[in-house]
This record gives structure tokens, sequence and C-alpha cells, in this order.
């Protein structure tokens, strides 16, 4: 179903998934007067807990989501893990941004590649690999070394392997349970940035500025804005992230992860149709958040103003801040320069995200610097940092 025109406060947001992307959704949307209604299988998920109304049931619950779009003026998501059934009983009911077929082009690590081959847009070498013959021919033709990357159902590296020697090639494939995959170059890159923007349902688009994010164990650790790296290269990633937009239609904010090699190529890594963890930076230091800017697209609204208000420096928490016991959180209020965002997640696992700190500080180095003593302050009980 197509829109009538922007959508006044007062109407309703649906989101597919309730996890900590969709409570800050809820936290912007329903501070600007809208209404948010939730479908997540766990009841008191992080959007739940700031909902208006929660409907407990997984997303691929096509009757449920079909009731979220029947209480909602317009649908969107917030993972891209969504069966294709349930974005299509949303569309027979309501507006759905973004769509199926954006999806479409996403779900599948390679159909995400074949689309950017398509359009022309720069990433790694690659192959298709289903079968051992195919594994060896990625061999081949891609080189060593290498990352496989399994097709359906991976993010924060889950369902990666990699392939530092050909000797490797049989261990890499059996440790992502020989699962359909490609075969992707290695990239020994000299930084990772990522690009987020909006596109509104006319068209017009807002890029946020260029990020630049470290990780850890395949998990997004720091993200510092502005990114390094020199304008030429910070112009040539916006421009990449805007033509995918442009390419896919996408409606929303949608996040463009890159590599940025030592002759300072930039190559796509990954497209997330969808706000992003390595731009929670703009809740907080630009003047309009990536979940403001989210809401506004939906919605039918003008896009908001990206403005980075200050440098800014994010560091994520994992649940691994919880192996003494609940962490001691004073050790990071006490300092007047750092946001704290909590997800309220009740299960802490390690590697889990479940919330984030912001830095506003102009110095990012010295941030930078200042992360790991935080964290680490955060588990050592009563102890403050320096
Ligand atoms: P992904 O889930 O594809 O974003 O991968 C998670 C992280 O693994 C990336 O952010 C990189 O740090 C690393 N990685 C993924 N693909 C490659 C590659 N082709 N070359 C080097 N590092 C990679």
């Amino acid at each position: 179903m197509t829109g009538q025109g922007p959508l006044p406060p007062g109407s309703t947001i649906g989101v597919i998934g309730g996890g900590q992307l969709g409570r800050m959704l809820a936290l912007e949307a329903r501070r600007m007067g809208y209404r948010v209604g939730v479908v997540d299988p766990t009841p008191d998920c992080p959007a739940a807990q700031v909902a208006d109304f929660h409907i407990v049931a997984p997303l691929s619950d096509v009757k449920a989501v079909r009731e979220l779009a029947s209480r909602s003026d317009v649908v969107t998501i917030e993972t891209e893990h969504i069966a294709i059934e349930s974005m299509h009983a949303a569309e027979a009911v309501k507006p759905v941004r973004p769509s199926s077929k954006v999806l479409a082009n996403i779900h599948d690590r390679l159909a995400q590649k074949t689309f950017l081959q398509t359009h022309g847009f720069p990433q790694p070498a690659f192959a298709k690999v289903d079968t051992r013959e195919d594994l060896e021919a990625a061999a081949r033709t891609v080189g060593v070394p290498a990352v496989l990357k399994s097709r359906r159902g991976g993010y924060d590296g889950k369902g990666q392997s990699r392939v530092m020697e050909p000797g490797d090639l049989e261990g890499a494939w059996e440790r992502i349970n020989r699962a359909p995959c490609i075969y992707e170059a290695f990239v020994p890159f000299r930084m990772e940035v990522s690009v987020i923007l909006a596109r509104g349902v006319d068209g017009t688009m807002q890029v946020y500025p260029v990020a630049e994010n470290v990780h850890r164990n395949g998990i997004l650790h720091t993200t510092r804005a502005p990114a390094r790296v020199p304008d030429a290269v910070a112009a040539r990633a916006q421009e990449i992230a805007k033509g995918v937009a442009e390419a896919l239609g996408h409606v929303g904010v949608i996040a463009v992860e890159m590599f940025v090699t030592r002759d300072d190529e930039v190559l796509v890594n990954e497209i997330a149709p969808r706000t992003h963890n390595s731009s929670h930076f703009t809740f907080g230091a630009c003047s309009t958040s990536q979940f403001e800017q989210h809401a506004r697209a939906v919605l039918g609204l003008p896009l908001g103003d990206p403005s980075l208000l200050t440098p800014v420096v994010m560091v994520n928490i994992l649940g691994d801040a919880w192996k003494n016991g609940e962490p001691d959180w004073m050790a990071l209020l006490a300092h007047p320069e750092l946001r704290l965002h909590l997800y309220g997640k009740k299960d802490m696992k390690p590697g889990r995200k479940v919330g984030h700190f912001l830095l506003l500080d102009a110095d990012t180095d010295r941030s930078l610097a200042r992360a790991d003593g935080l964290l680490a302050a955060l588990s050592a009980g009563a102890k403050r940092p320096e």
C-alpha cells in the first residue's frame, strides 16, 4: 500500500522487531507525539518497555504482523531478518517502509553482493560457494586469504570464518557448518567506516558525517565521528551510500559499512537497511538522531538536519560487563561529558549488546584512549576511572 502524505503526531508507527533499535525509535517517536506498536516474541523486550502496545509473537507470525499493520498508520522494521511473508502481510494492509523489495536485495549475502555488482559499486572480490568444488574454484579465482560468510542469518561476525592459508579451506568451511556461503577476499583495510543516511518517500536524502568504526571479535567496539579520512574519501563514501539507497529505492534510514584501503580505495562491506549501531552517536551528538530521522522518513515528513554538533566517540557495552555482577554505573555517570544509553535487556550474555555510551569531547583521540578504562571500571566494582 502507498501512503497518503505526511502522517501527523498522533499517528501510529508499527515496528516489526523489538530490540534496542526499535526502543530508541520508539523513544524518539513518542517524544514527537507519535504512538508506537511492536511485534516481538520476547515479553518485556527493549522496545516494548517504551512502546504503546506490544504484540507478543515471532516476527514470522503473519497473523500478528497483520494485526500490527491494522493498528498502525505505517509499518517499519528494526532488523532485516524478517520473513518476506511477514513483509507481504503488512504491505497488504498499510504502507511498509522500507518495502519487501528492498529486503529481497539484502536478506541473503549473495543477493546483496549481486545487487552491488549489478550497479557497479566497489566491493571485495567474491564467489558463491555451495559445494566443495565451488570452494576450491573460489580459492583459485578470489585467492587466499579470504573470509567465508554464510549467506543467511549472519550478524556481528557470526557465521563467518577466515581462510588464512590454502590448507585451511576445509576447516574454515567446517567452522560455519558447510553452510551455503560466499567466499570473499580478505581486505587488509586501513580503516572501517560507515555512512548512514535517510531517504524520504519523495527520494530526498540527508547524509550524516562519515563514522570510523573499530570491531572486536566481529562486534562493533567503538565509533568515532567524524572519521579521520581525507575529504575526498569522505565524499566518495557518502556518494556510494547515496547511490546504494537510490538504487534500492529505500525509504528510511540505511547504513552502508565500508573498508578504506591503504590506497584510499573505498569498498562496500555490508548494507543494513535500517538504523545502525555505528550511528548511535547521532542520538546525542547530532541535531537529529538517526531514530528521529528514520521516523521522519517513514512518516513522510521532511527530513531533519543531520549536522554533527560536536566530535564524539561511541563505546558499546556488552553483556561481558556483568562478569562480576551488576556493573558500577556510577563509574560512568560521574562524568558529565558521558551520555549513557541502556537498552533494558534482561539476559546479559557475553558478546550481547546491552547499551552504549557517548563521550562528547572535541578530542576524539582522548575519548578513545579512555574507552577501555571506563569499560573496565564498570566491572571493577566500586573502583572509579581516572
Ligand atoms: P560483517 O558481519 O560482514 O560486517 O563482518 C564483521 C567484521 O569482520 C567487519 O566489520 C570486519 O572487521 C571483518 N571483516 C568482514 N569481512 C572482511 C573482509 N573481507 N576483509 C577483512 N575483514 C573483514
